[in-house]
């Protein structure tokens, strides 16, 4: 469709209005045209803010959110229920139902600490795609050895549940069996920790090729670098395939259903494991690049004997800002940001830290931030998914008293 096209002379001739005595050309510029002789329909504010009124006892107050207000008859309150309602209709999130899929796309789901994670999140949307390929009609089948909340919404439309006792090698037979009677056509999987070992396991099981570490993944084709990253290898998206971290999108359009699907499997006797248990390091002496939780201190934070008590009750890994390390608090290996370390963290904890750019650039991948700052302003409070206004030397404390109630 093209735009009518506009004649600026001949608006310009419709503006001229009789000239005056003078002779001196004049145009009426009110927007009132021959073709619209009224001109805009005029705004009366007062009118408008009588209209938002909430009926209300006590002060005035103004629905200013610009829902459409019902005029004549209907009181303001009246019109915001419908308002509210429409919205509730309109705002809920659809659930999308494949009753009968045309094909199954297998995601391994690792979940580590029983969460997904953003690399889980991104091999969840990576199977989207591959399930929406050709007009679509594919179902998302989640593989989880646990209960996991958030699967539909990371895009599963089905979750089956393979429990195992833990080890890699049964959780690739548990797989195997499933793959063989499901007969999906992709198995994705996170170029990562147990995830990536599965995948080789089952693609020397299955004797089928793996396309590891993809880099680029589309419905019609799947990239990965090659000879030492010198070229890159590309195919049509195979059966076997690990992703790498940030290569796919995460999921973001309707919820999928994931509807429980059931499969029996017998567990595997594996000879080789004698026994599977995860033994937790000790947070205070893992890397900062490598803990999944921090707690750090900042310029705020003057009772560092606290800081250091309550890091270790709430058994995350102490950080600090470069403030701190630089006056010797904190030793220079607890450094957060850029010229410190960068973190990965899934949880960020900051005691008095006022949230500079060079800071913020160290937990730019931690997805839960919660900040104590006497400052309402401050960066880190406006980054913190969760804000304590308070002084750090009163939280510590009462944090530390209830983490001994609760533990005695
Ligand atoms: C090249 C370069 C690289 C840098 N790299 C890094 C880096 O990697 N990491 C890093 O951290 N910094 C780095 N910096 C320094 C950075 O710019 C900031 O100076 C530093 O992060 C500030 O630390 P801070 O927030 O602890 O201190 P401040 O800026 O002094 O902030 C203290 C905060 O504590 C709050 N506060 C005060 N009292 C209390 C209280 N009683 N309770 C609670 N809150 C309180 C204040 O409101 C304030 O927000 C770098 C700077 C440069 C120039």
């Amino acid at each position: 469709m093209t735009r009518p096209r506009i004649d600026p002379r001949a608006s310009r001739t419709e503006q001229r209005v009789a000239s005056g005595e003078n002779g001196r050309r004049r145009y009426d510029l009110s927007s009132r045209t021959a073709s619209n002789p009224i001109g805009p329909p005029r705004r009366d504010p007062r009118q408008e803010w009588a209209a938002s009124l909430i009926d209300r006892p006590g002060r005035r107050r103004y629905d200013r959110s610009q829902r459409p207000v019902a005029r004549g008859g209907a009181s303001n309150v009246e019109a915001a229920r419908v308002g509210s309602a429409a919205e509730a209709v309109s705002t809920e999130p659809t659930v999308r139902i494949i009753e009968e899929p045309a094909f199954l796309v297998f995601a391994f789901v690792d979940a580590p600490g029983g969460r997904l994670s953003r690399f889980d999140r991104q091999v969840l949307g990576g199977a989207r795609l591959l399930a929406d390929a050709g007009g679509g009609g594919g179902a998302v089948v989640a593989i989880v050895a646990e209960e996991i909340d958030g699967l539909g919404a990371a895009g599963a439309d089905r979750v089956m549940s393979l429990p195992t006792n833990g080890s890699a090698s049964a959780r690739a037979a548990a797989l195997r069996a499933a793959i063989e009677t499901h007969a999906p056509r992709h198995v994705l999987f996170a170029e990562d920790g147990d995830a990536a070992d599965c995948a080789r396991r089952l693609s020397v099981a299955l004797g089928e090729p793996l396309f590891s570490n993809v880099e680029h993944l589309t419905a019609r084709q799947v990239v990965r670098p090659n000879r030492g990253r010198r070229a890159e290898l590309a195919a049509a998206p195979p059966r076997l395939m690990t992703l790498g971290e940030d290569r796919a999108k995460m999921h973001a359009g309707a919820p999928g259903e994931a509807r429980p699907l059931e499969f029996e499997t017998a567990p595997s006797d594996d000879q080789a494991i004698l026994s599977v248990e995860i033994i937790p390091g000790d947070p205070a002496r893992l890397a900062l690049s490598e803990t999944d939780f921090v707690v750090s201190a900042g310029n705020g934070v003057t009772d560092f004997e606290g800081f250091r008590e309550l890091a270790a009750l709430m058994k995350g890994t102490p950080g600090a800002s470069r403030v701190v390390c630089d006056a010797g608090l904190m030793p220079r290996g607890a450094q957060v940001g850029a010229s410190g370390t960068v973190l990965a963290a899934d949880c960020y904890f900051a005691l008095g830290i006022s949230g500079a750019p060079q800071h913020l650039q160290g937990i730019a991948a931690c997805e839960q931030v919660i900040a104590v700052n006497t400052d309402l302003h401050a960066a880190m409070i406006e980054r913190a998914g969760l804000a304590i206004v308070q002084d750090a030397q009163l939280v510590m404390p009462a944090l530390i008293k209830l983490l001994k109630e609760r533990q005695s």
